[in-house]
């Protein structure tokens, strides 16, 4: 990791509460990806959702062996990180953990999500390949982005799309923003600092995710600390794109 070479801003132009639909592959991307910012937005007032594509059965470890037990502790250990970043609402679809795929079908029940919640904003991880200079990004997070666009633009705000789910009094919803995290193209980077502390207590409620909490705390200290040349800074960076204002 570098050291920062962008500003970054607080982010107060919103004019009014917004309904944010956070939708990522695995349980504990969210609070990875985007943990403070998350807690900043709900503290600001704005309603955050999640909706993980995947129930994350593969996070096995010899502690957590058997992938379905696996399943409904991480459904748990989501739902308690959530709680504590003000998150209210917390969905789980069931695509299978390291297999997520992009097809057709798993584009109109996406839609169909979206448009049963009615977001302003969409939050999401950004496809790209490859994570700095030495990572490969992880198929799921990089093909949840990629469902994820798919399905906000064009479908779920045309009614064009999908008219079976009008019927079913799914209304298309035009989204404002979508915003893609783990990118390494951001155009906004938001100062968190504040919600630093609050972001790794909620990652150490993904218990049979993170070792030893003890270590788990100092090593992420450390990386902020190479991330921005100081102990006190702590930035999240999205690919903001404005769909309408
Ligand atoms: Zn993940």
């Amino acid at each position: 990791m570098t050291v920062e070479a962008v500003t970054p801003v607080q982010f107060t132009n919103w004019e009014k509460p917004m309904n944010i639909l956070i939708i990522l592959a695995h349980p504990d991307d969210p609070e990875f990806f985007m943990g403070g910012t998350i807690s900043m937005w709900s503290k600001l007032g704005h309603k955050v959702s999640y909706l993980l594509l995947t129930k994350g059965e593969r996070g096995l470890s010899e502690e957590f062996s058997d992938g379905d037990a696996l399943k409904e502790v991480r459904q748990i250990e989501q739902r308690n990180a959530a709680k504590l970043l003000g998150v209210s609402e917390v969905d789980f679809l069931d695509y299978p953990d390291g297999f997520l795929e992009v097809n057709l079908e798993n584009r109109r029940n996406l839609v169909a999500e979206i448009r049963k919640r009615q977001p302003d904003i969409v939050v999401s991880s950004d496809p790209q390949t490859y994570f700095h200079t030495h990572y490969i990004n992880h198929p799921d997070h990089r093909l949840a982005g990629l469902l994820t666009m798919e399905a906000v633009f064009p479908a779920a705000g045309n009614r064009g799309f999908y008219p079976e789910q009008l019927e079913q009094g799914l209304a298309p919803t035009k989204i404002r923003e979508l915003w893609m995290s783990l990118t390494v193209d951001p155009n906004i980077t938001l100062d968190v600092s504040d919600y630093w502390q609050i972001r790794i207590e909620a990652l150490k409620k993904h218990v049979s995710q993170i070792g030893d909490p003890g270590v788990f705390e100092q090593v992420w200290n450390q990386r902020r600390q190479e991330a921005t040349a100081s102990d006190s800074l702590y930035y999240e960076h999205f690919r903001r794109v404005i769909l309408r204002v």
